[in-house]
């Protein structure tokens, strides 16, 4: 018999740490600083005081409320781990079982000498990045890994009874790609029956160890963007939870989030699981036939930090006990994607931070709309009413509406979106930059070193003068500037040492944000982010990077590229209002960054270029979505940049391996260069370029920089054969994936010496 499922839940927990101390831990142990048993302690402390911390906030210690959604780097390559789906070039690392210890396992996060890491990409509409497992015939699944196991293991010993939380078997083969010794035509997907049996026991070994549920997260059952036929996943998803549904050892949460399941819930509904997590932010209250199964409403936003109208959620639980008597209330996703706690937040106003809830307020949400689920709704009125104030305190807040940037946005015409001509913009831009055969340049960012963050920090504390601080930037861009004239770049980059993050930097300068102190949310493995709060209308009161630009133009007769962060990624990486449409907000960032253009412009800077990254992550996950998004992301791209002469050359950068569904919207954003990630997947995007027709300046880079591995001049020259074959050579342009903020000195001039060596080797074979 199961256990009763627990009224009130979340779907995951930060793992990271309210100081960050996971990452400090595996970034200690990289470096040998701790051993794996340290390690180890370390994170066990971390688990132990998020379940303390979670039941101090409203979840039960022993009724399986409480995740159990740790992992040391990435829920994905755990799972690929736990069930030995490790590529071949990594087998070496396998004991006799096939288990990797964690030294082994953050090798195949990371790589090493030759051996490529795992493929990184964008966890569906969010900016998580998991680790692409790579699968084919040969794999053999079978359950070699057993963390998940002992942290339940370690729980039930302190008196906690928490729901492991693992990547389902759909899920995980939907995100994987076909492993090098696949055949062309394999899809991960048809070794689905294989990787059953090994669920099955990790299920059984769950339940031995004390748990009575499961999570089973199937987030690809919401996607429509994952390009499988959608007949084959409602296929694949019967064919999974018939076969562990069967004479279960412990109640099966299936878990949702992202959006509704649309043509997926019957399929749940009808196969033998326990319980159902509907992300009810994102998707509507299903109507339709009735169930005996737990329906979880996620009806808290995992994914956002307003504290949100409480009261309309409540009601959505009401709503969904039509469709089954066994209702619970959760977050709509896994909380990882929101920082620890508004109340560790001393410089944030508290206007402002009376309208926001963080992972803890949301967990305190979720237990009162769970009390209210038990006891009635009058036992939380307080509590709905008092977020309801809030939420009619931010509507009439000062800032909130700006009338000079509405009656701005009313005024546009059709002109103010379109460059004209692009034959006429190149044309003017040879003149003007007179750049060699195959181009070569950086993506923007030069190695944060530790220097730079010690000097940005006693500024931020007032240990150094402003003009200490910015002398100590201009010292930092000269060298920068020197290195790249030394090495032989073609178009200099000031190395934006001034900014600690390509959003928070413009976020801290632009009208209608917020930045918090602790507001880190993990973006990859050891790596967060600090999304800012973009909680009014925008505008910019006073020129950006104007100043960084001119001074580095002025140390060199090389072209010298200005670096702005574009609209769709500056909304994508922030926190943004939820009380308008983004594509509103998009075009109030888009002015600002087109007023700050035109200064950069007018100060002589003749390339510019405007980074969206995020293009591809913000694509809603439902196709009836898409084409709205794509017209209003590439429309505020080109609101951007169309104030400008054709002789200034504007570059964008995107970075994800995925491009097929935005291909025609890259192209619709009309830069004059493209530069876009390629070689961490070998330049799998250029056939795809070259047969879209791309007619443009294109860069797919040929130096991974998600890892510390130096590419040889062969491998450079390697794909920079690939990428000629199907790309004129008047468009090619020669450069890294990304920006190199996170490599160190020392690989990155040796890796850009070697892009050098290999641009110039195949200059001369032209
Ligand atoms: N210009 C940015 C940099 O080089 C781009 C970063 C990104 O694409 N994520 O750091
Ligand atoms: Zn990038």
């Amino acid at each position: 018999m199961t256990a009763p499922f627990p009224t009130g839940t979340i779907l995951g927990y930060p793992r990271i740490g309210r100081r960050r101390e996971l990452k400090r831990a595996v970034e200690s142990f990289w470096a040998g600083r701790i051993d794996a048993a340290e390690l180890e302690r370390t994170s066990a402390e971390l688990r132990r005081a998020t379940r303390g911390r979670l039941v101090e906030l409203g979840l039960g210690a022993a009724d399986s409320s409480i995740p159990e959604s740790f992992s040391y780097y990435d829920q994905v390559l755990d799972t690929a781990v736990a069930v030995g789906a490790i590529p071949t070039r990594f087998a070496g690392l396998a004991d006799a079982d096939g288990a990797v210890d964690l030294a082994g396992y953050f090798t195949i996060a990371r790589g090493e000498g030759d051996r490529a890491p795992l493929e990184m990409t964008k966890w569906f509409d969010s900016n998580y990045h998991y680790l692409v497992p790579e699968i084919g015939p040969e794999t053999e699944f079978r359950l070699v890994g057993d963390r998940l196991v002992r942290e339940v293991e370690e729980a039930v010993a302190d008196g906690f009874v928490t729901r492991p939380v693992v990547v389902g078997p759909v899920t995980f083969l939907l995100l994987a790609k076909a492993s090098d010794e696949a055949p062309a035509d394999f899809a991960p997907l048809s070794r689905l029956e294989d990787l059953l049996p090994v669920y099955r026991e990790l299920l059984a070994r769950l339940a031995a160890a004390g748990a009575q549920w499961v999570q089973v997260d199937e987030p690809a059952l919401v996607s429509e963007s994952l390009g499988v036929d959608r007949g084959a996943v409602l296929a694949a998803a019967q064919t999974a939870y018939e076969a562990l549904g069967q004479a279960r050892p412990l109640g099966i949460l299936v878990a949702a989030p992202y959006g509704s399941l649309d043509d997926a819930l019957p399929v749940l509904q009808a196969s033998p699981i326990d319980a159902i997590a509907l992300d009810l932010v994102k998707g509507e209250v299903p109507t339709g036939a009735g169930t005996e199964q737990v329906l979880v409403g996620g009806v808290i936003d995992g994914h956002n930090i307003w504290r949100g109208d409480l009261a309309s959620a409540f009601a959505k639980l009401e709503a969904l006990r039509a469709v089954s008597p066994n209702v619970s209330v959760a977050t709509s996703t896994n909380l990882f994607h929101t920082p620890h706690d508004v109340d560790d937040e001393p410089n944030l106003d508290p206007r402002l931070a009376s309208w926001l809830a963080f992972a803890d307020q949301k967990v305190g949400q979720v237990a009162v709309l769970a009390r209210g689920l038990e006891q009635g709704v009058d036992a939380i009125r307080t509590e709905l009413d008092a977020a309801t104030a809030a939420l009619e305190d931010r509507r009439s807040a000062p800032g909130v509406r700006d009338g000079a940037v509405r009656d701005r946005i009313a005024a546009l015409g059709a002109e103010a979106f379109s460059r004209g001509d692009y034959a006429a913009r190149r044309a003017a831009q040879d003149v003007a930059l007179r750049l060699p055969p195959l181009p070569t340049t950086t993506i923007g960012s030069f190695p944060q070193t530790g220097d730079i963050r010690r000097e940005r920090a006693r500024f931020a504390k007032g240990e150094i003068s402003r003009e200490e601080y910015e002398g100590f930037l201009e010292k930092e861009i000269e060298d920068v500037v020197a290195l790249q004239e030394r090495i032989g770049l073609d178009v200099i980059v000031h190395g934006e040492p001034e900014r600690n993050d390509m959003v928070q930097y413009f976020a801290e300068n632009l009208d209608g944000f917020a930045v918090t102190e602790n507001g880190w949310v993990q973006s990859y493995g050891s790596r967060a982010t600090r999304p800012s709060i973009l909680w009014g209308d925008v505008s910019r009161p006073a020129p950006i990077t104007v100043r960084w630009s001119t001074f580095t133009q002025g140390l060199t007769e090389k072209p010298v590229k200005g670096m702005l962060t574009g609209p769709v990624t500056i909304l994508a990486w922030s926190f943004v209002r939820d009380d308008q449409p983004l594509g509103e907000t998009a075009y109030q960032v888009a002015l600002a960054l087109r007023d700050e253009i035109a200064d950069l412009e007018q100060a002589g800077i003749g390339v510019i270029q405007v980074d969206e990254p995020a293009l591809r992550e913000l694509l809603p996950l439902k196709k009836r979505d898409q084409d709205a998004y794509l017209a209003w992301s590439v429309d505020s791209f080109r609101l951007a940049t169309s104030g400008v002469e054709v002789r200034t050359q504007i570059h964008t950068h995107l970075c994800y391996s995925e491009f097929g569904v935005v291909l025609d919207a890259i192209d619709g954003l009309d830069a004059d260069v493209t530069s876009i990630e390629a070689a961490r997947s070998r330049m799998e995007v250029v056939p795809e370029l070259e047969r879209s027709g791309f007619a443009r300046g294109i860069g797919p880079g040929v130096y991974d920089i998600h890892s510390p591995r130096v590419p040889s001049v062969e491998e450079v020259g390697e794909l920079i054969g690939i990428a000629l074959e199907a790309i004129p050579e008047r468009q090619l342009w020669i450069n890294p994936d990304c920006g190199l903020k996170t490599r160190g000195y020392a690989e990155t001039v040796a890796s850009l010496e070697n892009i050098l060596s290999a641009t110039r080797e195949a200059r001369a074979e032209l």
